[in-house]
């Protein structure tokens, strides 16, 4: 063999073991940002969808009192809410749009409200949305005069305390029959929901069933009405500051 033709062989293997090597290298680099990027990087904050899920359905009715099951309150709700984030020019994905449990759409075990709950994770987390609202009503058995809205976060993302402030502010200044309920701050609560979801979330309970005067509002369409222009608002309100907290 020339020493022409050793030259041009070895060349060839260097860029081969260089072009290898950079490859090995982008790709090890690659994966280590993917794994350091926290998980809201992963949607996008601006997508435009919200997910809204009535809570319970089907053979869970939720709290039940008089004869009035949370389920049918909270679909509702939802429904209202719905409307009115679309009016904002928002996409709505609805985990139920009747009364129905979600068990038999999760592929995983467990009971059959651990399924639910599965099935209710992975549609908040697999429709590309930028923050998801479930919608509950109240009890408290021990105390029957609570009464008011409550809305539940967790710090998995920063985005959860701003949401929660914004949507508990809104729903605090609800005026029925000429006086607002009691006012309550956001409640840091160990939910399912948000501690899975991988989008900022909030729970809402709506009012308390538990509360005779309460439950007697949220039988009223009106009173219904007046929770979801409220969350909407709250929604917005949010949307906003967010846009504030991303330009500065
Ligand atoms: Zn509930």
């Amino acid at each position: 063999m020339s020493y022409l033709k050793i030259l041009i062989i070895s060349r060839c293997k260097i860029i081969i073991f260089l072009c290898i090597t950079v490859i090995v290298i982008t790709a090890i680099f690659m994966f280590l940002q993917i794994r350091n990027l926290p998980v809201s990087e992963f949607i996008d904050p601006n997508s435009g969808i919200i997910v809204i899920d009535p809570g319970h359905g089907g053979i869970d009715g939720g709290t039940t009192r008089q004869g009035i099951l949370e389920k049918d309150i909270n679909l509702d709700i939802s429904q209202k809410l719905k409307v009115y984030l679309e009016q904002m020019g928002y996409k709505v994905v609805m985990t139920r749009e009747n009364d129905m449990s979600l068990e038999n759409l999760s592929g995983k075990d467990g009971t059959r409200h651990q399924k639910d709950l599965n099935a209710r994770v992975d549609i908040i987390n697999s429709n590309n949305a930028q923050l998801f609202l479930s919608i509950h009503g109240n009890c408290h058995v021990k105390n029957l005069n609570a009464d008011g809205s409550l809305v539940f976060f967790n710090n998995r993302f920063q985005q959860n305390k701003t949401l929660a402030y914004c949507v508990q502010r809104a729903l605090n200044n609800i005026i029925v029959d000429g006086k607002k309920r009691t006012i309550h701050d956001p409640v840091e609560g160990n939910y399912f929901l948000l501690n899975n979801a991988k989008i900022p979330g909030a729970i809402v309970e709506t009012g308390f069933l538990t509360n005779e005067a309460e439950l007697r509002y949220l039988m009223r369409d009106s009173f219904r009405d007046q929770i979801a222009i409220a969350i909407a608002q709250g929604v917005y309100k949010y949307l906003v500051e967010q846009k504030r907290v991303d330009y500065d």
